[in-house]
């Protein structure tokens, strides 16, 4: 990879004085899983692959997008590794200029996957993946099969291994907390992550799926998963200086050294103070926040023979657009599904 340091400081910066120096790019909104809160129960439309971005459309949005300081791309979904190709699409990303960190989000089924003799996670590691975020929402079979629709744990915790193996420089896990689910299963989930050498981040439910889901009765806020931590585990230790480029506020377990985040998209009002991201979803919008309805159409200039000028343009023009924060609290309308979105 190219250090930045090599190009010109060309950053572009939000009406907040963001840098914005890291996009989220889905390569798919197919899953293999159905998570309650990611995708509606009903019958998925998937988008077509005329709707959806080629490869090497990705990789010059991508280059253009490096030409104004993204430096870290995290490729994600629905499921990044269901889309073939995926690991390849990784080395073509870590060769342009000024990319200098590639993350994939992933729910670890396929990690542990064969392919060309070696498994997924040895080819992303090869191809410059420097980190695995790794969802894993329960240890419990029942209760994995009840949240993500599909009876896969073994194959994750199989993905999980060959991430370890592969040597990633670092994992982490992501743990979605669900009101009446997650609360006897944390000290568990704390134990593996603990033994995995993995860093743990427990997630509020956030309003982008269906409403029946993401209602007060499975809401289950950070303040009352640290206070359940802190009965078993005893008082953690804040540590605000330790930052992995999002919104987790790590605390210290004592004892063990172990780093437990937190992120409070719904409860937490500084949430996006630190924001540096656009996403790139698979059908070529470009949106300037998670958490509002705001998306501009780039397949559309792609496709219609934009300069390179024009498209860099485009890119300043989006992040002008970027919100001072979130509208997850307010009847937030988010036009589509998070599978759809890329989390
Ligand atoms: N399929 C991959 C996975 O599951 O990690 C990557 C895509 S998934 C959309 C990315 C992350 O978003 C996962 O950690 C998932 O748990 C999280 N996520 C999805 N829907 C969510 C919601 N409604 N609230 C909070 N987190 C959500
Ligand atoms: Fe698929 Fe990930 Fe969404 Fe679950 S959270 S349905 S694994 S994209």
């Amino acid at each position: 990879m190219v250090k930045a340091s090599f190009l010109p400081p060309n950053f572009v910066e939000d009406s907040f004085g963001h840098h914005i120096s890291y996009l989220r790019v889905s390569i798919t909104d197919r899953c293999n899983e159905r998570c309650r809160y990611c995708m509606p129960e009903e019958e998925q439309k998937w988008f077509s692959r005329e709707e959806t971005l080629s490869y090497e459309e990705m990789l010059r949005i991508v280059r253009i997008g490096a030409g104004l300081g993204i430096r870290k791309i995290r490729v994600t979904g629905g499921e990044p590794l269901t889309r073939p190709g995926a690991a390849d699409f990784c080395a073509e990303l870590a060769r342009i200029p000024g990319i200098e960190d590639i993350g994939i989000s992933t729910n670890g089924t396929l990690l542990a996957k064969i392919e060309d003799g070696v498994t997924l996670a040895e080819k992303l590691v090869r191809a410059g993946v420097r980190t695995a975020n790794i969802s894993l929402d329960s240890l419990d079979p029942a209760t994995y099969r009840l949240t993500t629709g599909r009876d896969l744990l073994p194959r994750v915790l199989e993905g999980i291994d060959a991430a370890i193996t592969a040597g990633f420089e670092s994992i982490k896990f992501n743990c979605v907390l669900m009101k009446n689910q997650t609360e006897s299963e944390i000290p568990a989930i704390i134990e593996f992550a603990r033994k995995k050498n993995a860093l743990l981040r427990f997630i509020e439910l956030m309003p982008v799926s269906t409403q029946e889901v993401l209602s007060s009765d499975n809401f289950l806020p950070v303040a009352t998963a640290k206070a359940l931590v802190e009965q078993t585990h005893g008082a953690l230790t804040p540590l605000p200086e330790f930052k992995t480029n999002g919104p987790a506020l790590y605390h210290l377990v004592p004892g063990t050294g172990q780093k437990i985040g937190f992120i409070g998209a719904m409860t937490n009002l500084h949430f996006c103070e630190s924001c540096n991201k656009l996403r790139l979803t698979c059908d070529g919008k470009l949106r300037p926040c998670l958490g509002s309805f705001l998306e501009f159409d780039l397949l559309s200039v792609v496709r219609a023979g934009c300069s390179d000028d024009e498209l860099a343009a485009f890119f300043r023009n989006v992040v002008a657009r970027k919100p001072k924060e979130h509208d997850f609290r307010d009847n937030y309308q988010p036009n589509r599904k998070m599978i759809a979105i890329g989390g």
